[in-house]
Parts: structure tokens; C-alpha cells; sequence
């Protein structure tokens, strides 16, 4: 049996975040009523000219640096032509054979080594409007009763990332696509969401024989806006494909559709050939030649990127943990109580276990420090310091007060009681459950107001269970 593996590029969509629209003055706001933010030039009136938003060249030069893109020294906007209701002008402005950020890669950090990816090119554009389809019972075009257009969306900057065939699994797919937005987000770019359609992704799916050159016909996925469709999606492309080639078919370019619902892909358009958008440079603005001063300035305020710390901190707290830490947002807390001199290790465990949302007061730290390092504080107490440092300034020395029972000879009549009074658990435990030590622990901290220190607790119990 031929070993598959599987050929995976992207291209994904991101909306800049910008206070107007790519070439007019419309101001952009998700949400805002239908047809409100429209102009002659998002409405491609006659005569009406396009003046290209400064804002979103630089925001794409920035993740073009991001992402070790060559910054082009010139690059040209191109219109490239079709037609479709949500699209007035007949044309996108868009970037064709000269795109603002060129060849670039990225290294995805995983468990066992980088993955690396490398980007074809990440060029600017305009989004199109949109369209709703009302009526009937399916939601999409065909079956609807009629259908409306929203041009508010008409003239979105819209910055697109291809990446090359480099990705192998739907997994890396996922890990690379986390790591992207997360970077994006981080630069302030874009809020990259996907339930708000601010990004989403085209995914090309092919898969070839290990050691096979070149690619075979591949998938496309359009417009995917989770990534757990997209993970599914590949997932689903894949087995398709190879049942397909092991059954001896032949397989062509086509567009798909993934149904959750039956968890595989339907053919959304068949293509005879590939679409022809006439593209020529837009004869109503000028190259865009970004001053490499401009470039080497946004190049020395690049901030130090994700996937540069989460290789760093997975040198102490392995991999898993260091992308959680970055990717939850816990990162933050974590280091605010590093540089009050907690490790590494602990400040990442208590930060990813305090409820969503929890940011403790910055002068907090030192105290925290203190709090959570100390050895026999009782669970009580430090939960409460931990709330407490979110509300306002905390004093350390009235939480370190309430030190956890650790001797024995006082814990040692609780427990004695506690085991006579449940004589059934006690013959559970000895018959081989040991679950029912959990019980015990319970008891013996609501019978000491939760001052028990568990480590101890679960000690004596253990020794006296099995006298
Ligand atoms: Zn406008």
C-alpha cells in the first residue's frame, strides 16, 4: 500500500484595521447599518477616484516584516476583473505580478522542531461588498427568494497572505494559522476573528505519494471562517483523495464545500479552466514605493514575536505549555510575576489556572510573589489573595498569616475520628478503591476550616488506611 501525505497551502484574508476604507474616506465600522458607509468612489460612480490609505500600507509592510517578507520597492495595484452583484465597479482593486511584500517564510514552533513556511506573498486589496440571501429555506443562492446587497463592506482593506504548499498536515495547517494571528493580533493590525469574518482562509488540498515530485490536482476551500473546519475540512479532503487514487480514479482541480453534517466534501463549482480576470495595472493610481526609511522604521518597531517566545519559554516549560501561555493571553500575568522573581514554571501554572479575565494589579506583584511561594499557606487563603490582588492594592503578611496545619498530632485525632465515623468508605478503600482517599481529604478540610495542609493530610490518611 502507497504511503500519502498530504499538500496543504493557504490564503488567508485579514481586514485591516484602519479608521477608513482602502481608497476613499468611508469610515469603517463592523455592525453599522446596511448602505450608511458608501461614497462615490466605494459606489464607482464615473470620474470618482481612488486615493490608496497610507495606514494600510504601512500595517502590511509591518506583517510583511513579520513574516521575513522582501518589502518590494515598488509595488502596483491592479484591477482584476469579473463581475458580481456585490461588486459595482465590475473590477477589484487588487495586486497582481507586483505585490507590496514578496518570498517570505515562517517558522511555527511545535513539539518535535519548527515547521517551516514559506510565504509566496502578502499583498493589499479591497474587499468586495456583500451579499444576503433572504427567503426559501436554504440560505444560500439558489433557493432564496431574493437577495440584498451591503455595500458598507465594499472597499474593506484587505490584506491577503499566500503561503507555498510547505504545510504536510491539518494539524500544522492549525498550528500554523494560530501562530499567524496571533501575530497579527499582536501587531495591531487587525482583530483577525473569524466569527466576525475579519479574517478567513481559501485552503488548497492535494496529496501525493512520500517521495512522489511535483503535486497532483488539488482541492479548494473556500471562505472557511473556524478553524475547526478547517482542520476537519482537510482531514476530509484527504481521505477523499487518497480512497479516490486507491480505487484508480483520477482527480481534478475543483472547488468544494465541506458538510459538517456528513463530515465530507461536496463539489461546489467544477472549473473547465482557470479563470481569466484580465488583470492590468490600475491606471488610476501610481506604484506604491514605501521609503525605505519608512520600512527600516517599522522594521526596528517589529515587537518581539510569538513564536520567538514560545521557543523560549518551551526551553523551560516544554512546548505544550509555552504555547498555551502565549496563546491564552496568560502570558502577561505570568511575566508580571517573574519579574517579581517567581519561576517561570509557577507563574505560568498559577496564571493558566486563574478564571478568564483575572489581571492582578501590577503594584500587586511583589506580594504576590511572596504569597505564592510560601509553602504552608492554606489553599483558602492564597485563592483569596489571588481574587484580592485583581480588586486592589493586597498586603501579603494578612494572607501569610493563615498558615496550613501541618502537625501532626493535631491533624492526628481529626483523622482518627473521621475514619471511625465512616467505616464504610474505610472497607471501600481496603478493598482496592483507592478514590475514596479524595473523601477522606474532603473531610478532614471541612473539619479543620480548610487548614489542613493536603500534602500531610493525604500522608497520615494513606498510612493509617493501610494499618
Ligand atoms: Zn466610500
Amino acid at each position: 500500500m502507497a504511503e500519502w501525505e498530504a499538500v496543504v497551502g493557504l490564503e488567508i484574508h485579514v481586514h485591516l484595521k484602519t479608521r477608513t476604507k482602502m481608497f476613499c474616506r468611508c469610515e469603517l465600522e463592523y455592525g453599522a447599518a446596511e448602505n450608511t458607509r458608501t461614497c462615490p468612489v466605494c459606489l464607482a460612480h464615473p470620474g470618482a477616484l481612488p486615493v490608496p490609505n497610507a495606514k494600510a500600507i504601512e500595517h502590511t509592510i509591518k506583517l510583511g516584516l513579520a513574516l521575513d517578507c522582501e518589502i518590494a520597492e515598488h509595488a502596483v495595484f491592479a484591477r482584476k476583473n469579473y463581475f458580481y452583484p456585490d461588486l459595482p465597479k465590475g473590477y477589484q482593486i487588487s495586486q497582481y505580478e507586483q505585490p507590496l511584500c514578496g518570498p517570505g517564510r515562517v517558522a511555527v514552533p511545535r513539539a518535535d522542531g519548527d515547521l517551516v513556511v514559506g510565504i509566496e506573498r502578502a499583498h493589499l486589496e479591497e474587499d468586495a461588498a456583500k451579499t444576503v440571501h433572504a427567503g426559501g429555506e436554504t440560505g444560500r443562492t439558489v433557493g432564496a427568494d431574493y437577495s440584498l446587497v451591503d455595500l458598507n463592506r465594499g472597499g474593506t482593506p484587505l490584506l491577503e497572505i499566500v503561503t507555498k504548499p510547505d504545510i504536510r498536515s491539518a494539524a500544522d495547517a492549525l498550528l500554523f494559522l494560530r501562530l499567524l494571528r496571533q501575530t497579527i493580533v499582536e501587531l495591531g493590525i487587525s482583530d483577525a476573528e473569524m466569527e466576525k469574518g475579519t479574517m478567513r482562509a481559501d485552503v488548497n488540498v492535494s496529496v501525493r505519494e512520500r517521495g512522489e515530485d511535483g503535486f497532483r490536482p488539488r482541492w479548494e476551500l473556500k471562505n472557511m471562517n473556524s478553524f475547526t473546519f478547517i482542520g476537519r475540512g482537510i482531514e476530509a479532503a484527504v481521505r477523499q483523495q487518497i480512497a479516490a487514487y486507491e480505487s484508480g480514479d483520477t482527480l481534478e482541480q475543483h472547488t468544494y464545500d465541506y458538510d459538517a453534517d456528513l463530515d465530507r466534501l461536496t463539489v461546489h463549482r467544477t472549473k473547465e479552466e482557470a479563470d481569466d480576470y484580465r488583470y492590468f495595472p490600475e491606471p488610476d493610481l501610481v506604484p506604491v514605493a514605501p521609503p525605505a526609511e519608512l520600512v527600516e522604521r517599522l522594521r526596528s518597531e517589529l515587537p518581539d514575536l510569538p513564536g520567538v517566545r514560545i521557543r523560549r519559554y518551551a526551553q523551560t516549560i516544554g512546548f505544550a505549555r509555552a504555547d498555551e501561555l502565549v496563546m491564552t493571553g496568560n502570558e502577561t500575568n505570568a511575566l508580571l510575576l517573574v519579574g517579581a522573581g517567581v519561576d517561570l514554571d509557577t507563574a505560568a501554572t498559577v496564571s493558566m489556572n486563574q478564571p478568564p479575565g483575572w489581571t492582578p494589579w501590577p503594584e500587586n506583584a511583589a506580594a504576590l510573589a511572596k504569597i505564592i511561594t510560601a509553602d504552608n499557606l492554606t489553599r483558602e487563603a492564597r485563592t483569596a489573595a489571588l481574587s484580592a490582588s485583581a480588586l486592589g492594592p493586597i498586603d501579603a503578611e494578612e494572607f501569610l498569616s493563615q498558615t496550613a496545619v501541618r502537625d501532626e498530632s493535631e491533624l492526628d485525632p481529626v483523622i482518627s475520628s473521621i475514619l471511625a465515623a465512616n467505616p464504610q468508605q474505610v472497607e471501600t478503600y481496603r478493598g482496592g478503591k483507592e478514590g475514596v482517599l479524595g473523601f477522606f481529604v474532603g473531610q478532614v478540610m471541612k473539619e479543620t476550616g480548610g487548614k489542613a495542609d493536603p500534602k500531610v493530610v493525604n500522608r497520615l490518611l494513606r498510612e493509617k488506611l493501610q494499618a
